[in-house]
């Protein structure tokens, strides 16, 4: 038995191929699928193309997994196609570097025709001087993390959610068991071995087994937008920065990213000046950026392996990954780490982390994730004349009471509450139907948590109609429904927020 730390793409890559190898596999999880990183990123599959220069070796692990996920995993992939787009502003030395980074690479590149590139996306900045085509594509990580767990469930695996792993215990300096922390106590789960697969929390699970790893960890802020502006991804053809990467996700658009060190495995609340100063990059590429309706902002933190040590800043530290068999340092027979990489380099980490750990379980199986196809997530039908409980995200009853899960799991799985009212209208209907049919889960903490984060990830980008949605909400919310506290929208510290005024950008 193998206790994986971690239900996050990475923690569940493993568990899915130590399973299809035949060892059994519990997955324990502070939280649910999705808490860590895994469900705050870009949702960018990368061709690669954005590391030829700076992190080569990621950037060729990228494209091979790019590849191969295309081919295992097609329900959570939309193979839109990226472009690569030099402004006037840029540096045109980096391009020929870029290019021949491909080249090594074998990531295939089209040049395009910089004016047909405007025509043909007419939000793009007009001083475009070169624009190529790369295969990036976006990932749906909520939908890949539900079909893998599916699979590691199938396949004899268990999935032990809300309990935080707080303790490991040896015998004979070989790892025996892990102590969780659940709603119900302590329990304790045999095993003989364990993967630390925590992202932004390895270093302090590493330190269960008494062996330190040294993390880098950095923040980076992601602003969500109400339009598919684009139908590819859209990445500036610079060295890897801040504000230069466009994602369309269905209907929606990402902007991102920042990248800020920071100490702890949860990121700061947002500022004001971080979100004007991600608009002013994204306003470079695209001019009328202002004129896009805002959803709100989010943050993921980047569970970075800091081999040599002390970088001075997060882009000095490779995307590459690590995987530790912590008894050739100095932590129990039996305790394994995987640190670092991306999202899309998951399987090809699961890969090498269950080569390791089977190899010291001695069991001869080989991998079979490159070749074995994730089970799609079942469809389920609805009568068109059903109403929407949503109506934002088009989300039925029928497709919610389809899911055995929690409120945050119908969301994360349907992504109600997630469109432009953010909740507003099918939170209590949501979590109405949600209680008479789990009526011992506690509904109230439920929909508190998910009002916490929606207004959490609003209120940094309070201005134009994400402003007016969000007085509405307050209205509905503490007027019309009388919830919680009650207050009034125009007393509702979020309005009273004095935000600091930056070109095109107002209340
Ligand atoms: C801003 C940003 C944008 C990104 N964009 C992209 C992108 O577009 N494409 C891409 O490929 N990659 C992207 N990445 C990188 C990618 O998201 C991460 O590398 C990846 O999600 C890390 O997954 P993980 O499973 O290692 O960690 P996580 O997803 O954080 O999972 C770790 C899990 O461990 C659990 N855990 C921690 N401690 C304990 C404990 N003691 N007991 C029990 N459970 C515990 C947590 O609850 C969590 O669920 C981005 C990262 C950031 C920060």
């Amino acid at each position: 038995m193998v206790v994986v730390i971690g239900a996050g793409a990475t923690g569940l890559g493993v568990a899915r191929d130590l399973a299809l190898r035949g060892v059994k596999v519990t997955v324990v999880d502070q939280w649910e699928p999705g808490f860590g990183t895994s469900g705050r990123f870009h949702g960018l599959l990368h061709s690669g193309a954005r590391y030829v220069v700076t992190d080569p070796t990621a950037a060729e692990d990228c494209y091979r997994e790019n590849t191969l996920l295309r081919a295992v995993a097609p329900d959570a992939i939309e193979q839109t196609g990226g472009i690569f787009v030099r402004s006037e502003d840029d540096d045109p030395g980096f391009e020929q570097a870029w290019l021949k980074g491909c080249d090594r690479a074998g990531i295939p590149v089209t040049a395009l025709d910089p004016r047909a590139v405007h025509q043909r996306y007419p939000d793009l900045t007009t001083r475009v001087a070169s624009a190529y085509w790369v295969p990036d594509g976006v990932l749906e990580g909520f939908h890949l993390l539900q079909m893998l767990t599916k699979d590691v469930l199938a396949h004899d695996g268990t999935l032990l959610s809300k309990h935080r792993v707080t303790a490991i215990q040896t015998v004979n300096g070989r790892v025996t068991s892990v102590s969780a922390q659940g709603p119900n106590g302590e329990v304790e789960v045999g095993c003989d071995a364990v993967v630390n697969a925590a992202g932004p929390w390895a270093g302090a699970v590493a330190d269960l087994f008494e062996d330190p790893i040294p993390m880098h960890l950095s923040y980076g802020l992601m602003i969500l937008f109400a339009h598919r502006k684009f139908p590819v991804v859209v990445n500036r053809l610079k060295s890897p920065g801040d504000g230069d990467i466009f994602v369309p996700h269905q209907h929606v658009t990402i902007l991102g990213t920042t990248d800020v060190a920071q100490d702890s495995p949860i990121a700061p609340d947002i500022q004001a000046s971080e979100v004007l100063r991600l608009m002013d990059l994204g306003r470079e590429l695209v001019p009328g950026l202002d004129s896009w309706r805002v959803l709100r902002a989010f943050t993921g933190v980047r569970p970075l392996y800091d081999g040599q040590g002390h970088a001075a800043t997060s882009r000095e530290v490779s995307r590459d990954f690590k995987v530790i068999d912590h008894q050739r340092r100095k932590g129990p027979a039996g305790s394994f780490s995987v640190v670092g990489g991306k999202w899309t380099t998951f399987r090809l980490m699961a890969e090498r982390t269950a080569d390791i750990v089977t190899q010291y379980l001695g069991i001869s199986a080989p991998c079979v994730t490159a070749q074995v196809p994730l089970t799609p997530r079942p469809v389920t039908s609805f009568s068109a004349s059903e109403p929407y409980l949503c109506e934002c995200e088009k989300v039925s009853a029928s497709q919610l009471t389809a899911i055995d899960g929690s409120l945050s799991e119908w969301r994360t799985a349907t992504w109600f509450a997630m469109g432009p009212c953010q909740g507003t209208f099918c939170a209590h209907r949501v979590t109405a139907l949600h209680h008479a049919l789990f009526p011992s889960e506690d509904s109230g903490a439920a929909l508190q948590d998910l009002r916490a984060e929606r207004t959490k990830g609003m209120l940094p980008v309070l201005w134009g109609a994400n402003a007016r949605e969000y007085a509405l909400q307050q209205a509905v919310r503490f007027q019309t429904l009388a919830e919680g506290d009650p207050q009034w929208a125009g007393n509702s510290p979020g309005l009273k927020n004095s935000w600091p005024s930056s070109e095109g950008v107002t209340l």
